[in-house]
């Protein structure tokens, strides 16, 4: 068991600090510290104001063990943070001769000497640094040890700056990293009710919660980095959870349906009303779905549901599209589609419009249909506007086909 080693992130650009673009890059270096197992403790943006950096890495240097930094290592005059991280640490910026000369080849396409010249500034190294080298950029990185501590200085663009930081992640992984319980057809705080209590049995592990449409992540931290207790507390967890969970590794809905078709040999078919082929769009945007997935029929209009599915005309003008009876009828008509041996439906209105006294906005129906005969159906009511119905209801879609196979 190591102790859990703690980090900070800090991106530098006054683009940033003045709302002007999003800072992606300290998410990223975020979530692959956590992943490496690093508690993050801190993320900063800073605008390009020497003191000002130089203040905020002499402050998070003292107290993490890992401070990674993003941006302004480049060429022009806005580029402080080389500099600013040798006043941190006190050393000297040193020409590196072999980096001047490959640079140097690159200068030759500069009309402009001054910014030739400029160029040459990425050469400069700190005392005792190790360069990262840049592989599609110009400018390197550099690794500082410093009093024990480390201090990572990385490019700005995000492209150049991703080699760098998996290349000093490496072999630094610091502890157990978090285990995620992705989980769908359970409310954020019933997911919470589930899984609290059994922490008290691991007071080293941290609960998060993070809610999407229809799904919920389930995040286990440990705060000591001890693996053998997280990975106890993520098993009593699952098992809490139940059949609500469906992932540990990090894989989509989409993904586990695909996964557990190709093991059970289930062909898939959708046939999509409300959710107009989003359910067959989230299949096939996974790699190898063509294993499995045969084909959808997107039936908008009452019409294409009966010509093309086979639905009953007496039947929508007995129960109108949105029906247990329509959508049991769409389900066993997407076995029509040859080779599918599994079927999903969905009928529902999304609004604006459409809906009435008994059936008001985000009435959602939806059945799944085997070709060895079963069927089940299910409505679902969801509040929000139209992108939010069809997005729930492609989830619970998505869900019906994966619970269909659990039971079998
Ligand atoms: P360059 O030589 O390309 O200027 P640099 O290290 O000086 O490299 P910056 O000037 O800080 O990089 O940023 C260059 C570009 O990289 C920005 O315009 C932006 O597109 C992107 N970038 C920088 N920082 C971030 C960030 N935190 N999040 C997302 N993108 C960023
Ligand atoms: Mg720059």
């Amino acid at each position: 068991m190591h102790a859990l080693e703690t980090a900070a992130v800090v991106t530098v650009g006054t683009e940033l600090t003045i709302g002007h673009r999003l800072d992606t890059n300290g998410a990223e270096v975020a979530r692959a510290l956590v992943n490496a197992g690093y508690s993050v403790r801190e993320m900063v943006s800073v605008p390009d104001d020497l003191q000002a950096i130089v203040a905020v890495l002499a402050e998070l240097l003292s107290r993490r063990a890992l401070v990674i930094v993003t941006g302004r290592l480049g060429p022009t005059h806005d580029d402080v943070t080389r500099e600013a991280a040798a006043l941190v640490v006190g050393r000297t910026l040193m020409r590196d001769p072999a980096i001047e000369a490959a640079l140097s080849a690159r200068v030759s396409v500069h009309r402009d000497p001054a910014s030739a010249i400029s160029l040459l500034h990425q050469a400069d190294v700190i005392e005792g640094a190790r360069v990262l080298p840049a592989t599609t950029g110009t400018a390197p990185g550099q690794l500082i040890e410093y009093a024990g501590h480390t201090l990572v200085i990385l490019p700005g663009p995000p492209h150049e700056m991703r080699p760098m930081l998996h290349d000093v992640l490496r072999d630094r992984v610091a502890s157990a990293p978090p285990v995620t319980l992705k989980c769908v057809g359970i409310t954020e705080s019933d997911a919470g009710h589930a899984v609290l209590p059994l922490l008290t049995t691991y007071p080293t592990v941290d609960l998060t919660l993070l809610g999407g449409p229809g799904e919920v992540d389930v995040i286990l931290v440990s705060t000591t980095g001890d693996d053998v207790e997280l990975t106890a507390a993520a098993h009593a967890a699952r098992t809490a959870l139940g059949d609500a969970c469906y992932s540990t590794d990090g894989s989509s809905l989409a993904a586990t349906v695909i996964d557990m078709a190709i093991e059970r040999e289930e062909s898939l078919a959708t046939a999509e009303s409300c959710t107009g082929g989003l359910v067959a769009a989230a299949l096939t945007d996974v790699p190898g779905s063509s294993q499995v997935f045969r084909g959808s029929v997107v039936a908008y209009a009452n019409e294409t549901k009966s010509a093309v599915l086979g639905v009953d005309p007496a039947l929508i003008e007995a129960h109108g599209a949105v029906s247990e009876a329509v959508a049991v009828a769409m389900a066993r008509g997407a076995l029509r589609i040859p080779g599918a041996t599994l079927a999903v439906a969905t009928t529902g209105i999304a609004g604006p419009g459409g809906a009435t006294p008994d059936k008001p906005l985000g009435t959602v129906w939806f059945a799944v249909a085997h070709a060895e005969g079963r069927t089940t159906a299910e409505m679902h009511r969801y509040g929000g506007d139209r992108t939010m119905v069809r997005d729930r209801a492609r989830t619970t879609a998505l869900d019906l086909l994966r619970r269909s196979m659990l039971d079998s």
